[in-house]
Formats: C-alpha cells, sequence, structure tokens
C-alpha cells in the first residue's frame, strides 16, 4: 500500500484550479436551497420542522433546509444502529478500511464541490475551505491506515502450553457531535474513526452547517456503507441532543465544540440510566485560548505574521486560534506596531470572490458575542485595530488587537471565538511562559524565539497539546500532528494520531490452554 501523505494544498492563484473551484460553485448551485431528509437505516425521512442552513456572509441565501430529528426519530435511530451493531461489528475490519478508502477516493474526486460548498455553508475563504476538504480526507486515509494495523491487536506473552492474544473490539453505538467550524473535516472524522473500528453511530452534525453533513453521507454509502450504520440525524440539543446522550444503548460520545456543552455532556454522560450496563466513553475536544509567546532574541517579522494568521485565519473560529500573544518587554513595542499593520492591512469581505483573508463569522449570535467582547477589550486595554462589525447582509466583524491587557484580563481569558486578539508584556521568558498557562485551557501554543534553551523550557513547561516553534498555532495536519489540548480543552485525545482509534475500543484477552 502506498504510505500516507496528506493531501495537498490547492494552489489558487494558478488559472486552472480557481477554474476548478468556480465549477465546484457550479455544481452547488444545481442544488442550494433543497430540502434535505435524515437518514435512519438508510431510509430516508422528511419531517415538517427544519433547519435552516444559510450563508453567513449572505443572510438572504438558504444553502438547504435540513429535516430535523424529534425524540421519536432519534429513537428509532438507535434502535436501528443498535441492531446494525450485532452485524457491523463482525464486518471485517479490511471492509471497513475499504469504505474509507473508497469515500477519500470519491471526496478526493469532488474535492472543489465540497470546498464551494464549505465556502457558501461555513463561509469559509477558498484557502481555508480547501484545508478543511484536505483534512477529512486525510483522515480517511489515515484512520483507514491505522484500522488495517490495530486489526492485529498487540503482543502478549504466553507460558509454555497456553496461547494469549490480545484484541481490540469495537464499543457499540457512539454518539458523534460534530462542530461547523470545521464542518467537513471535524464531522468526517469523528465519524469515520467512530465507524472504521467497529461501532455503529449516531450523527448529529452542527445545526449550523449540516447541508455538507448530508453530503458526506451520501458519499459513505456510495463507498458501500451498509444501511444503518452512520444514522443522520441533525436537530437540536434541547430535543434531542440530550435524550441520545442520556441513552442507555449509548456507549460512548464523541464531541467536538463549546466547553460550556463539552462540560455538559461529560456530566451527563457519567449519570448510569435505567438500562444501562456499561460506563460510557466521552471523548471530547473542545475550547481554546491560545498563545504565541514572542522572546526578545526573535524574528519579529515571523512573529508578527504568526500571530496576525493564526488570528485572522476563518474569522478566529479555531478553537487552535491565536488570542493571546505574549511579548517580552524588550520587542514589546516594535512587535505591537508590526501587528498593527498587518492586523490593518488583513482583508474581509464575502469569500465567495476569494479577494480577501477571511470572511464572516458564523451567525447572529457568535457576531452578538464577539462584540461585547469587543466593548469589554476598549475597558480593559488599548484597542490597536479594527473594532467594529457589521451584520446588516452578512456577519463581519474587523481584524480586531488590543494591547496593553493585564495577563487576567477576560480578553485574556475567555474564548470568544472570533477576529480578536489580546497583547500583554512579559518581563522575561520565565513570566511568558507563566502568562501561557494561567488560563484554563491546554490547547495550542507557540514560541518565536532564536533560543535553544528557551525551546528546550517551552517543550518541558508550556503546557498544551499541540506547541510549535516559529510558527503560528493553526493548521494541524493529520498523521503529522496529532491535535488535542490539556485541562478544559477536552479528554487529551489527539485527532488524527497514532491513539485515536483505540479510544473507540476495548481491549479483549483471551487466553488459551494448549
Ligand atoms: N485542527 C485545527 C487546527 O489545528 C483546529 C481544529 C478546531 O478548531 O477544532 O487548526
Amino acid at each position: 500500500m502506498i504510505p500516507y501523505k496528506h493531501e495537498p494544498f490547492t494552489d489558487f492563484t494558478k488559472k486552472e484550479n480557481e477554474q476548478a473551484l468556480l465549477e465546484g460553485f457550479k455544481t452547488i448551485e444545481g442544488y442550494l436551497g433543497q430540502d434535505y431528509p435524515l437518514i435512519i437505516g438508510g431510509e430516508r425521512i422528511m419531517t415538517e420542522d427544519k433547519l435552516v442552513s444559510f450563508n453567513p456572509a449572505n443572510k438572504e441565501e438558504t444553502i438547504g433546509r435540513v429535516s430535523k430529528a424529534s425524540r421519536d426519530l432519534a429513537e428509532k435511530a438507535m434502535n436501528v444502529a443498535d441492531e446494525t451493531f450485532n452485524t457491523w461489528r463482525k464486518m471485517k475490519p479490511e471492509f471497513r478500511a475499504d469504505v474509507l478508502f473508497k469515500a477519500a477516493a470519491i471526496v478526493r474526486r469532488r474535492k472543489h464541490e465540497f470546498s464551494a460548498l464549505l465556502v457558501k455553508e461555513a463561509g469559509k475563504p477558498w484557502h481555508e475551505a480547501d484545508a478543511d476538504t484536505a483534512e477529512g480526507i486525510d483522515f480517511l486515509e489515515y484512520y483507514a491506515r491505522q484500522m488495517l494495523q490495530l486489526k492485529e491487536g498487540m503482543h502478549v506473552e504466553s507460558r509454555p502450553g497456553e496461547y494469549n492474544q490480545f484484541h481490540y473490539i469495537p464499543l457499540g453505538v457512539g454518539v458523534v457531535i460534530s462542530p461547523w467550524n470545521f464542518a467537513f473535516a471535524i464531522m468526517a472524522g469523528t465519524t469515520a474513526a467512530a465507524l472504521v473500528t467497529g461501532n455503529t453511530v449516531l450523527l448529529k452534525p452542527a445545526s449550523t452547517t449540516p447541508v455538507v453533513a448530508y453530503k458526506f453521507i451520501e458519499v459513505l454509502e456510495e463507498a458501500g456503507m451498509p444501511a444503518g450504520v452512520v444514522n443522520f440525524i441533525p436537530g437540536s440539543g434541547s430535543e434531542i441532543g440530550d435524550y441520545i446522550v442520556d441513552h442507555p444503548r449509548t456507549r460512548f460520545v464523541s464531541f467536538t465544540g463549546s466547553r460550556e456543552v463539552g462540560t455538559r455532556i461529560y456530566e451527563r454522560a457519567a449519570i448510569v440510566n435505567e438500562g444501562q450496563i456499561w460506563l460510557k466513553r466521552v471523548i471530547a475536544e473542545m475550547g481554546g485560548k491560545d498563545t504565541i509567546v514572542v522572546d526578545n532574541d526573535a524574528d519579529l517579522d515571523l512573529a508578527a505574521e504568526a500571530i496576525v494568521k493564526s488570528a485572522f485565519g476563518f474569522s478566529g473560529q479555531k478553537c487552535s486560534a491565536c488570542s493571546r500573544a505574549v511579548i517580552h518587554e524588550d520587542v514589546y513595542d516594535e512587535v505591537v506596531e508590526r501587528v498593527e499593520k498587518l492586523a490593518k492591512e488583513t482583508t474581509y469581505g464575502d469569500p465567495i470572490d476569494n479577494q480577501s483573508f477571511t470572511g464572516p463569522v458564523i451567525d447572529q449570535a457568535s457576531y452578538d458575542k464577539i462584540m461585547s467582547y469587543i466593548e469589554i477589550g476598549k475597558e480593559e486595554g488599548r484597542l490597536v485595530a479594527g473594532g467594529v462589525g457589521d451584520d446588516s447582509k452578512g456577519f463581519f466583524v474587523a481584524p480586531t488587537v488590543f494591547a496593553d491587557l493585564a495577563p487576567d484580563a477576560r480578553l485574556m481569558q475567555e474564548e470568544i471565538f472570533g477576529p480578536v486578539v489580546g497583547i500583554t508584556k512579559a518581563k522575561d521568558f520565565d513570566e511568558a511562559i507563566e502568562i501561557a498557562n494561567n488560563t484554563d485551557y491546554g490547547l495550542t501554543g507557540a514560541v518565536i524565539t532564536n533560543n535553544r534553551e528557551h525551546i528546550e523550557q517551552a517543550r518541558e513547561d508550556f503546557h498544551v497539546g499541540n506547541l510549535y516553534f516559529n510558527r503560528g498555532c493553526t493548521g494541524a495536519i493529520v498523521g503529522y500532528h496529532p491535535f488535542g489540548g490539556f485541562n478544559m480543552s477536552g479528554t487529551d485525545s489527539k485527532a488524527g494520531g497514532p491513539d485515536y482509534l483505540q479510544l473507540h475500543m476495548q481491549g479483549k484477552t483471551t487466553s488459551e490452554m494448549l
């Protein structure tokens, strides 16, 4: 088999690539605004009640109207998934992996269609949409290969006269609740990990981006996934979210989203409900308050660029986004000045024509929250760039920088999930690391320095799941930078890493006397 290599990113300055994405837009124009059913056991069920997915850059444009599951339908989906588990768990791992390989090939062929859909449904700039699609393909390829290795089990010793084996078996029905910010990659990755390991799935995609998830289920079906393995049940948290998390037949929950919802799921999943005969497992990837530290001996242009790109890429709506910079006092004024200049040059607007670096934020609630933090920032620090928004047509917020913040300011502590970065000063490198660690989170971080000792110090003491040196803090690649964080960032599970699939399985020891 060809060794795994990540999907290359598309260079849209090349005419033929630009043309390919424009073709993608044409393809999706053919189905924008349609109604979509739920999918339970392969059966299409249209409901009256719909989630309306719209373009965040242009509120008037409907992407699709997706059927919402009621509790009864969620129950039906659970029964089907529970039943299907009996056969799916016995399918050969090779079969399950082949579904993923084939799905990757299909998405690769339709890559620019998926990216075009992400531009419209999630408001992603072209290069971010392309990276999202590429990452989804990577998850499919990587987890399929991982499964082929895992099926062998692990070596254990045997004494004379006995034969011992250790294998991984699936868990059961998994509830996958996926986010809108990587509406394709994380949705596809968390679903694929659960199913390739032999579990069946109830997929509840983010309510703002359900159409791209529906398209992915079609791909899985085309790739040969049997009916009932992944059941597509969009819906609201209050109507079905708690219900499926609490369900006694749910064996595990794989969640990516906010700290608030993740904590709620973790608490609810800990309760053993009537008829339940296991302790549920939770895989949670939650927020971040990610810091770039700039040392006094550092490439200051690189520092400013790393801060600005990591803060404003996809409008700061990544849990890996840089939302804080901690700068050594010797270079503070110079770095702030460079960040100000770059932030003011950072363009934002409707991503459709690929003219801006970044696009809108996802919806009204998000816009309102970000704008309220901008008001808080004006009280807490010095507004250096941005600070304005416009929600008349879509949800646009200018790339915003606040400097001179106290390390414990709300802007330096609370996740905003928008294009806002706060800057603070440190008197030396020790203090910079101390400040970098002073949040509840521990997802990503970066250090810009030429000092080898400081690199080693940060490697030991900067407590984040993904630590980068002399680069930005976003853009982890499947199979290269296993992704996931510490503390309130989640359950330390590393998506796209060598031990991720095991989280969806349990080890079984057999010992035979010969
Ligand atoms: N894996 C992404 C990155 O490294 C972030 C994922 C997320 O925001 O949930 O930028």
